[in-house]
């Protein structure tokens, strides 16, 4: 329970539920009614003025929780999430030919993704609700997430994944201590194994398609972004999409920043698929609705065949007049290796999808060269190693010979 909470809006049927209780969906709908959380507004206004954040010593995503839906007794137990560098950018704009460039590295956070903003909700609110064990399923991700700040609380995990997450994941969730179910099938297959357990067995649901706390947490990402740069956010804010809560609450965060008086104008979004799964990128396309698509991609976290959290995500990049486009599989490998090339920032693959897509909305003329632009980085690049290796090639051994090794570095062109 939170004090500013004024209740719940159904995404699919409108009706607004006043309540400070937590709710999952709507009653009416079913589980396709994901809720909204809306606040008092007014009453938010008085307490988060920019002396407030000018006088907050928080630098975590907790400094926002007046905005999250959240108690504020357990948030000193949790590990620290949020606040990644927001970076400027000096050459990768150069090579774009961009006039103003940010990168948003929320690969820094605990478990490497911007999926901690989320769990790190979902772990406070499960305590709140007094549940016994938490559970998700997840294309690797939230998974690893879950489980990390789980574990920090003391709450046992249980978490279902299809059976292609990488093996960074994997070793996560087990070496944090979760019990993995490795589900011998797609991420659909693992989302409907652990509708029916969490159902059965009563545990807390962190499913994004479920929680609407979840777009809680991951909106703190373009509070600090909004935050970042003097309340003077870029006019493009680029991520990629899969099941399409991050780019719900990307949007939401500048929603209520723009609401609260704080920032100007909400940033137009970009949202980047891969070619291989693509389903929102066809809707907007087609202008027809949302289509169950195969899970083609190298870009696992954003392989994602039926998003469950297509309103917000479509309304995401309505609202804020923004676009989408998508991105194929070499694409994205490339923008792996330009990425790490040109900032020493690492991004797994569908982290750097955000800079594959921007890359070809500026060649379509989508993002003009004299806009400002933030990418978000969402996941760092160890956690894939296998895909990593198809963006660099294998180093040869070297005979410990410094005429060998002269022909070697004058063929890199370094001497
Ligand atoms: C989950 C995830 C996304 C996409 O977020 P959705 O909420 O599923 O749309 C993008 N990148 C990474 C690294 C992720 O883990
Ligand atoms: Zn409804």
């Amino acid at each position: 329970m939170n004090k500013y909470i004024r209740g719940y809006r159904c995404t699919v049927c409108g009706e607004f539920f006043e309540t400070k209780e937590a709710m999952m969906t709507c009653p009416h709908c079913g589980e396709k009614g994901i809720l909204d959380v809306e606040y008092d507004y007014d009453a938010l206004k008085q307490v988060l003025t920019k002396d407030y954040f000018k006088n907050n010593r928080d630098y975590s995503m907790w400094r926002y929780f007046p905005l999250m839906g959240i108690e504020e007794e357990n948030i000193h137990k949790m590990l620290r999430i949020g606040w990644t560098p927001l970076v400027k950018s000096y050459n990768l704009s150069k090579e774009l030919g961009l006039k103003e460039l940010y990168i948003k590295d929320d690969g820094l956070n605990p478990s490497g993704s911007s999926k901690d903003r989320a769990s790190g909700v979902a772990v406070l609110k499960a305590i709140e609700a007094g549940a016994k064990v938490i559970s998700c399923s997840s294309t690797g991700n939230a998974a690893s997430s879950c489980a990390c700040h789980a574990a920090h609380m003391g709450i046992p995990a249980v978490i279902f994944v299809p059976k292609r997450a990488p093996i960074g994941k994997l070793t996560q969730i087990s070496l944090y201590g979760a019990t993995l179910v490795v589900v011998d099938g797609d991420y659909k297959a693992a989302f409907r194994l652990s509708k029916e357990a969490i159902n059965k067995y009563g545990w807390y649901n962190r499913n994004a398609a479920i929680n609407p706390f979840m777009v809680e947490g991951k909106k703190t990402v373009s509070l600090e972004i909004a935050e970042q740069l003097n309340f003077k956010p870029t006019d493009w804010v680029v991520v990629s999409v899969g099941d399409g809560c991050t780019v719900g609450g990307v949007y939401k965060g500048f929603y209520e920043l723009h609401k609260l008086g704080l920032i100007e104008k909400v940033p137009k979004i970009l949202g980047v698929q891969s070619e291989g799964c693509e389903p929102f990128v066809k809707a907007s396309r087609e202008k027809s609705p949302l289509e169950e698509c195969e899970e083609n991609t190298l870009a696992d976290s954003i392989a994602v065949g039926i998003p469950r959290n297509p309103l917000k995500a479509l309304r995401a990049v309505e609202n804020s007049h923004g676009n989408w486009i998508s991105v194929p599989d070499t694409e994205i490998i490339n923008a792996m290796s330009l990425l790490g090339k040109t900032e020493g920032i690492f991004g797994e693959p569908a982290a750097v999808t955000s800079l594959a897509g921007l890359k070809k909305a500026l060649e379509k003329g989508i993002i003009s060269k004299d806009e400002s632009v933030t990418i978000i980085i969402t996941g760092n690049g160890l956690k894939d190693p296998n895909n990593a290796q198809k963006a660099i090639s294998k180093p040869e051994l070297m005979e410990p010979n410094i005429n060998k090794l002269d022909i070697y570095l004058k063929e890199k062109g370094v001497i």
